[in-house]
């Protein structure tokens, strides 16, 4: 059995997290491949060494000294060493980058987060430790080099057996370092889980995995035992963020399944996250409800549009010259209309109404600003009749207006718009007609 065990920043946050992360790799022998990201927020430490890298590169741009913003993290960093009473040389390399950093990448800067603290894990450990610049490959264009990853991958695992490697960052094909994107350690688990084929790849955060809904909405909202990639994709759309987005794509193809788990309470389940989940009548009608505001809509109204060949068309092309992104598209039969995000309008409603009288010549065109769209995901509620029944039920009995209404033809999603100021109370409303 081969685990991957990836801990984000606030898991390795101070001396005390580092402890826990100790108990729990001691806790199971599979747990053999440990990603470390760099040391985060928790307790009394407020930055993010990765933000605190950033800042110093900022401060090189705009030539401003920047030693105070280093001795912070070299703070950190000695602190975290003497409180473990650790032995790793870190002195002479910190130094070193402190005297070089200006003129180092951008990339190759801020991967040093992740690299110290790396190190110091491995060291706590009793872990060798692999540098992920000489097994995470990329190709020029920035996408991950599966092949060559896989075989460097290999050969340190045949050679270790355990190790401890950095997330966030792999090397370009001419040895530079180069990182990913923000939150990018859960793709450095993802694609060590993927090479190294493991069982399943275990993602401990400081959450015990997602829950039904917001817990700033809904009071001690449910824990998601089980939810697919897909589930999991539609519920992140809307804002409901765990997991680096980007780490679903390498497992899923290998079907390896995602265990979020909570450092802080590792006696937690956490969610499992999966490709495919047999049906089964003791899983929940809706898996989760997420939520985004922001949305508008302009809704246009033209007699028998259905039989003007082409309307659609030129009616999304109106958008496309103004380089805004129509996200869904409701409509009746005589009227249509284009969901979008509020920002992507903002001082541009009357030039978008002005564009689509001219090009469509419409009976009507209407805008509505101040729309939220609620989420309610699951992979139950197409084999299920009468879930959206008890959503419009809910909101009905809440005096909850709604505005719109789609739903996909996977029946995986139910989409609704309402105001703004309704969001929280619909939010609510439809999570209590579920628990
Ligand atoms: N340290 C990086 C960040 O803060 C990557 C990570 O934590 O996954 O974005």
């Amino acid at each position: 059995m081969i685990k991957i065990t990836k801990f984000g920043g606030s898991s390795v946050a101070n001396a005390e997290q580092f402890k826990k992360v100790k108990n729990i790799i001691q806790a199971d022998p599979a747990r053999r491949f440990v990603v470390i990201s760099a040391a985060g927020k928790a307790g009394d430490d407020k930055n993010k060494i990765t933000d605190l890298l950033y800042l110093c590169n900022a401060h090189v741009e705009y030539h401003v000294d920047y030693m105070s913003v280093f001795e912070m993290i070299r703070e950190r960093f000695f602190r975290i060493k003497k409180d473990l009473g650790l032995s790793t040389p870190i002195e002479e390399e910190l130094e070193k980058l402190s005297r070089d950093l200006p003129g180092i990448s951008v990339d190759e800067l801020v991967s040093r987060g992740e690299y110290f603290t790396s190190r110091m894990m491995a060291d706590y450990l009793g872990f060798p430790f692999v540098d992920a610049k000489d097994v995470i490959r990329f190709n020029y264009d920035g996408s991950v080099n599966f092949e060559e990853t896989e075989k460097k991958l290999n050969v340190a695992m045949l050679k270790y057996e355990r190790f401890v490697i950095p997330g966030f960052y792999g090397s370009m094909p001419d040895g530079s370092i180069r990182v990913m994107s923000r939150g990018g350690s859960d793709i450095t688990g993802s694609i060590l889980a993927k090479c190294l084929k493991a069982d399943i790849y275990e993602n401990w955060t400081d959450v015990s995995g997602f829950m039904m809904a917001d817990p700033r909405i809904v009071k001690d909202p449910k824990q998601i035992e089980k939810i697919t990639y897909a589930e999991l994709r539609e519920l992140s759309y809307m804002g409901a963020s765990v997991l680096h987005e980007d780490a679903v794509f390498p497992v899923k193809e290998a079907n390896i399944p995602i265990n979020v788990l909570n450092t802080n309470k590792p006696e937690d389940k956490g969610t499992i996250i999966l490709d495919t989940i047999e049906p089964s009548d003791r899983d929940p009608r809706v898996t989760g409800i997420a939520g985004r505001k922001g949305f508008a809509a302009f809704a246009l109204y033209k007699q028998h549009m259905a039989d003007d060949a082409g309307f659609l068309a030129r009616a999304l092309n109106v958008f496309v010259k103004l380089g805004i992104t129509v996200e869904h598209m409701p409509s009746g039969i005589d009227s249509v209309s284009f969901v979008v995000r509020e920002k992507e309008t903002a001082n541009r409603v009357y030039d978008v109404i002005a564009a689509l009288r001219e090009e469509l010549k419409p009976d009507d065109v209407k805008f509505m600003g101040d729309i939220s769209l609620i989420a309610v995901v699951g992979r139950n509620m197409a084999t299920r009749p009468g879930t959206s029944g008890k959503i419009f039920t809910s909101l009905g009995a809440d005096k909850v207006n709604v505005k719109i209404i789609i739903q996909s033809f996977d029946e995986i999603n139910i989409l609704v718009g309402v105001a703004t100021e309704d969001f929280e109370r619909a939010i609510k409303a439809i999570y209590h007609s579920f628990d």
